[in-house]
């Protein structure tokens, strides 16, 4: 089992280095440098605090002192989005909230893409949100995670994430993913019309409950494009009739049985069975 001291950083080693050595294309990194100290001091990049790219992989800097052991488990949870507005706001460091706001698209395009997700760790001082000076956060050692992180939970209306370390199950995403992913751009502002909200950390723990199964069937979702399993979620008791939101009303359907459950002549036998499915 992993602690987590040994995830803290002990050598200052070069963003340069580390996205190379995790796959990321630095061409356009040395190409495009003119700093006189040479390629790894180019600003276009030297300074990000994520790394993406398209169709490949993302990159995130996180702080070690953020990192949580839970149940065995290293996560982080956070939002880009809010340290983004923090900037703007308050440090009024606008090149900080771009690169805040960076690191969000980075997880919307991991998400929509099925990207892998690789962390450089960092530790040193971080900045306070208490400190009236805009002294920024000093880092001391940094180190490529050689492990990549899974995205586990990202609230696509907040910006809420959880990411946790290790690869998990192949990413499960229901129909409502695909309503707020399929974007040619990262978006910000709530797209659903929605009636009624829906926790998508619900959605998200029955996706994983269902390890990409069929949660009537036991057929696997179909595979998608991003390589993706595709099933929808659906609300045994509807929320329109007063269903709960919960883990336990909520099950994972192909889409045949989803439909099946709404329009099939068998319908309340099947909402029977769902019940019981979901509680389990
Ligand atoms: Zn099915």
């Amino acid at each position: 089992m992993v602690i987590i001291p040994d995830l803290k950083p002990t050598q200052r080693l070069h963003v340069f280095d580390l996205v190379e050595e995790a796959g990321f294309d630095v061409t356009d990194w040395v190409e495009s440098s003119n700093d006189p100290r040479g390629p790894k001091a180019n600003p276009k990049y030297c300074y990000e605090w994520s790394f993406i790219q398209s169709g490949k992989l993302v990159i995130l800097n996180l702080w070690y002192s953020a990192m949580r052991e839970e149940g065995g488990l290293i996560v982080q949870r956070g939002n880009f989005r809010e340290d983004a507005e923090y900037h703007r706001t308050m440090t009024r460091k606008s090149s900080w909230a771009k690169r805040a706001l960076r690191s969000d698209d980075a997880l919307q395009i991991a998400l929509r893409d099925n990207l892998p997700v690789r962390v450089i760790i960092n530790d040193g001082k971080q900045r306070s949100r208490d400190d009236p000076e805009l002294r920024p956060s000093k880092v001391t050692a940094r180190e490529l995670d050689p492990v990549p992180w899974t995205i586990t939970g990202y609230d696509w209306k907040t910006g809420q994430h959880e990411l946790t370390r290790g690869i998990f199950a192949q990413p499960c995403v229901d129909q409502f993913d695909l309503d707020l992913a399929d974007k040619a751009e990262p978006q910000r502002t709530e797209v659903t019309s929605t009636p009624f909200i829906r926790d998508p950390a619900v959605r998200r723990r029955v996706l994983l409950r269902s390890k990409g199964k069929c949660e009537l069937c036991g057929r696997q979702g179909f595979e998608m494009a991003s390589g993706a399993l595709y099933l929808e979620t659906h609300h045994v008791i509807p929320l329109a009739l007063g269903g709960p939101d919960k883990d336990s009303n909520v099950v994972a359907l192909c889409a045949d049985d989803h439909r099946r459950a709404h329009f099939a002549l068998a319908r309340d036998e099947i909402a029977e069975r769902l019940k019981t499915i979901a509680r389990t």
